[in-house]
């Protein structure tokens, strides 16, 4: 194989082959802006069962790739996929990858998620040391890639095929932990002096996004604000005490948005495109989504408020649904699209019973759906008790529909809250129902000027929230942990053309 990445992501999800949230949007966008701005990049990641038919015709490399886990040792087949000129490696394993959910179906997660993602890491560590040459950097995301810095860590000490590559870590929620027990820690191949405190055990059980942290040359995170948010017990999550440890190498880097893929001047699921100086396609969307979502066709007339996310305590979606009745008296439509917890899904699905006209609540995940929402609300909702950097708040703003979202994390660092002259949207400081129906009722205020809701739109629109600026400070932080970039985009230019 000729191509020799200096850079390799490491996640389970990648838009548009897999994904479950922003995570895949994030692996789907940064690696290529990495790769047109000259980088020598790759990504890999695990070959779920529908990418077999992804426009990007994914081919076999390696068959039956020694993986060196579980014992007895099992295989990998690896493919490849062209990503708009970058490569995209998946390894596959059907009896792991080939399911019909990503990490666990509505009965809880699947039980054997720890060996298949120690399987991934390992996979992924086998396939770099077949393509030959190390990599300077690899760049794993999550708890499901976080082993992989714990392995270079201690495999450092003795293959001096890692003797030079540097570690990154970046959490995009760090609730999500990947705790396991102790039993999987020993057939996990890390040498006992992992299990410590200061390394992958957590109060006895193995927890994979601690080893991220603890054995990475650096940590990031997705946003400034959430970078000091979860040093905190308050959003710690219980791993605040490691994090404080290693805040010297620790970071957060604001996403981006992929304004290719997010963008109403050409969005191809919309029924009208539109842009900043023209929000007439705007109407033609809001139009389209109440006749498609069945909703009164007053609300033409009337603010119609939109919702995509997981329905669970995180993303406060419980805080809207106890104030959607109070909306319904005030005559507002709400259009709900997500899945998650049985019981959230149950109360939207009452209300939708309750209120026909005013309430539409999809459950279930639908990309097109997602961007008609975006598209054809007047007002986006996210009252999250705690968001790390929260995507859809920025295509929001991108589609002229204002953001009501709590004062955490990206959230804070991406909305200037209203009444301000350069305010985007509006920011209420605590989860509750009481803030949330305020801040509410202050946008349905504003919503009636038409004039001054006009700028605030506008303003929103031309927020520039664009990956290349992101993809830089990745540049500066993997050059602070020896990357070398000079001499990489230099290699590169010979390297791309055989690629
Ligand atoms: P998180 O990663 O915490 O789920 P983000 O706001 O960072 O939240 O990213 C969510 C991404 O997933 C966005 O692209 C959003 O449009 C998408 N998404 C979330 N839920 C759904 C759904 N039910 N259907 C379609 N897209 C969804």
């Amino acid at each position: 194989m000729d191509f020799k990445p200096e850079i390799c992501f490491v996640a389970s999800e990648m838009y548009p082959f897999s994904k479950t949230g922003g995570l895949a949007d994030v692996i789907g966008v940064l690696p290529l802006t990495l790769h047109k701005m000259g980088y020598n990049v790759c990504v890999i990641t695990p070959f779920y069962g529908r990418i077999a038919t992804s426009e990007f015709s994914p081919h076999l490399v390696y068959e039956d790739m020694k993986v060196g886990y579980p014992w007895p040792e099992i295989s990998a087949d690896v493919f490849r996929a062209k990503f708009y000129g970058m490569p995209v490696y998946f390894i596959d394993r059907g009896e792991y990858y080939d399911r019909r959910y990503y990490y666990c179906t509505y009965k809880g997660d699947y039980f054997d998620n720890c060996e298949r993602f120690i399987f991934f890491c390992r996979a992924a560590m086998a396939l770099m040391k077949k393509m030959g040459s190390p990599p300077k950097i690899v760049h794993s995301h999550d708890w499901h890639a976080a082993l992989i810095n714990s392995y270079i860590y201690y495999q450092k000490r003795h293959d001096p095929f890692w003797e030079d590559t540097a570690t990154i870590f970046t959490i995009h929620n760090l609730a999500f932990q990947g705790r396991f027990s102790v039993r999987l820690f020993w057939d996990s191949g890390l040498p006992y002096e992992a299990w410590n405190m200061d390394g992958v055990e957590f109060y006895d059980s193995f927890n994979l996004l601690k080893g991220g942290i603890a054995h990475a040359d650096l940590v990031t995170t997705v946003s400034p604000s959430y970078a000091g948010e979860i040093l905190t017990p308050e959003f710690g999550c219980g791993l605040e005490g490691i994090l404080q440890k290693r805040s010297t190498d620790l970071m957060g880097i604001l996403n981006g948005a992929d304004y290719n893929v997010w963008n109403p001047g050409k969005d191809k699921y919309l029924e009208a495109n539109y842009t900043a100086k023209n929000l007439e396609g705007k109407f033609a969307c809001k139009k389209d989504l109440i006749q498609n979502l069945c909703l009164s066709s007053r609300l033409m007339h009337r603010p119609v408020l939109g919702f995509i996310g997981r329905l669970r305590s995180q993303k406060g979606i419980d805080l809207l649904l106890e104030i959607i009745p109070e909306l319904v008296k005030k005559d507002v439509g709400v259009a709900v699209l997500g899945e998650g917890d049985a019981e959230y899904e149950a109360s939207l699905m009452n209300l939708v019973e309750l209120y026909p006209d005013h309430v539409a609540g999809l459950v279930g995940y639908t990309e097109e759906m997602a961007h008609k929402i975006q598209a054809g609300t007047d007002i986006f909702l996210m009252p999250s008790r705690y968001e790390p950097c929260g995507l859809t708040q920025m295509y929001s703003l991108r589609y002229g529909t204002p953001p009501v979202a709590t004062a955490v994390g990206g959230l804070k660092d991406t909305i200037v809250p209203y009444p301000n002259e350069k305010s985007t949207g509006f920011i209420f400081e605590n989860s509750t129902s009481n803030d949330l129906l305020q801040a509410m009722e202050k946008a349905l205020a504003l919503f009636e000027d038409k004039d001054a809701w006009a700028k605030l739109q506008a303003r929103g629109m031309k927020a520039d929230f664009s990956w290349k600026r992101s993809a830089e400070l990745y540049i500066k932080a993997y050059q602070s942990i020896g990357y070398d970039q000079i001499d990489s985009k230099n290699k590169d230019k010979k390297t791309s053309s055989s690629i």
